[in-house]
């Protein structure tokens, strides 16, 4: 989310559109704006590394949907913990796709294991996420307007 003087500067200069206004204007000495709400890039600026998903725990665990990869039961945060598929003891990589959601009690039982050796077939095959999630685009669900629901990208759930 962006200022209303940093919205109208890029307006201004031309690198955005204008979608959606507000019911307030602004006042200079010359001219009345009313104020945007919601603002549409003219340019992808640094496409590729605005979307990359950066590899951490918590999205991890919204990649899985906080489910356990073995069980395929719901955990709060606070119980579920990061499974390497390959054993990092045994070359396993800590990357997107060797890392998934596991309830404690899963993951301890799988142990130093492989899912097949242990009997545990993962629920999909992990990989990187195409997304970017909520928390990297610096939203809050509750927060975010209702007005950019249209603009937001698909697959998108709101409460
Ligand atoms: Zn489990």
């Amino acid at each position: 989310m962006i200022g209303w003087q940093k919205a109208l500067i890029l307006w201004l200069q031309g690198k955005v559109d204008i979608l959606e206004y507000h019911e307030v204007h602004v006042r200079s000495a010359s001219q009345s704006f009313q104020l945007p709400s919601v603002l549409r890039l003219r340019k992808f600026i640094h496409r590729k590394y605005a979307q990359q998903v950066r590899f951490s725990r918590p999205n991890i665990y919204l990649r899985d949907d906080h489910t356990c990869q073995y069980c395929a039961k719901k955990f709060p945060t606070k119980e579920l913990t990061l499974d390497h598929v390959m054993p990092v003891s045994r070359g396993g990589q800590h990357t997107w796709d060797n890392v998934v959601a596991a309830c404690g009690k899963c993951n301890n039982k799988k142990g130093n294991r492989t899912p097949s050796e242990a009997r545990m077939p993962l629920l999909r095959t992990p990989a990187k996420p195409k997304w970017l999630p909520y928390n990297e685009l610096g939203l809050k669900k509750n927060s975010t307007p209702d007005i950019w629901v249209d603009y937001l990208p698909h697959g998108v759930v709101w409460n």
